[in-house]
């Protein structure tokens, strides 16, 4: 879906003041295992809500801050910390950095029990997070591994690996897995799907320009839907918090 705004750098990272709360986390999407979106077997955590609106966005869905489960961090880590065989997590979105006090104590909830790694996708570069992000946005800095940076620009559509465009970058903010980095050029689109029990299908990755909405058409002929949004996990901890 091409969208009327364009990325623009001068907008401040910082968005709605509910998402500064430490204690809430509005998601989209979980997976809790994921092996195109980051090093090694991976839950991933689709935020909801990003205050950038990149040309071709891929997933429009994410975009409003109001859509999404909120769920409370607890919940979150949890989840997480009950996966067994995952080494970390990825945060993508919608713009993890917009709710990164909440990231920030989820990962301290899961360290506090486990090892577990980090990597994040952002539209702000790591320099424009840095000098105009503001305190949680720059202690998430310095608790990931790996930040992917800078907004998707389809002209500079790309096949390497982890990223959506060219401009964006893989920066190894600590040793973890800095022995990855010649994996960064290698080249592909690596996608995961998943078919859910009802015959809706489900994907994770990077695709080709223009997937998305192929995917979509065809499906749609065949009578199957594209399931985009939160699934049985969020919806599960929504209702795991009931009184
Ligand atoms: S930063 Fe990501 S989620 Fe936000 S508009 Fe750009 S591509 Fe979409």
């Amino acid at each position: 879906m091409r969208s009327s705004h364009s990325f623009d750098e001068t907008r401040p990272p910082v968005g709605a003041p509910w998402r500064r709360d430490p204690e809430r986390i509005r998601i989209a999407r979980f997976s809790p295992g994921c092996r195109v979106l980051g090093p090694g077997l991976r839950a991933v955590v689709w935020v909801q809500g990003c205050p950038l609106r990149c040309r071709e966005c891929v997933v429009p869905e994410m975009l409003p801050f109001e859509g999404g489960k909120d769920i409370s961090v607890h919940e979150l880590a949890r989840r997480l910390i009950a996966l067994p065989d995952v080494e970390g997590v990825t945060f993508s979105g919608g713009e993890p950095t917009s709710q990164s006090a909440a990231i920030v104590r989820v990962l301290g909830l899961v360290r506090a029990e486990r090892d577990f790694s980090c990597m994040i996708y952002s539209g702000f570069t790591y320099e424009k997070l840095l000098r105009d992000g503001d305190d949680d946005q720059r202690r998430l800095l310095s608790q990931i591994d790996i930040l992917v940076d800078g907004p998707y620009l389809p002209e500079r559509h790309t096949d390497l690996r982890w990223r959506g465009s060219s401009n964006q970058r893989v920066l190894f903010l600590s040793e973890r897995y800095r022995s990855l980095q010649s994996m960064t050029e290698d080249r592909g689109h690596w996608l995961e799907f998943e078919y859910l029990p009802e015959g809706d299908l489900r994907w994770a990755g990077i695709p080709r320009r223009g997937f998305r909405r192929l995917l979509e058409e065809q499906l749609k002929e065949r009578g199957i839907r594209l399931e985009t949004s939160s699934g049985s996990v969020t919806d599960e901890a929504s209702a795991s918090e009931q009184p």
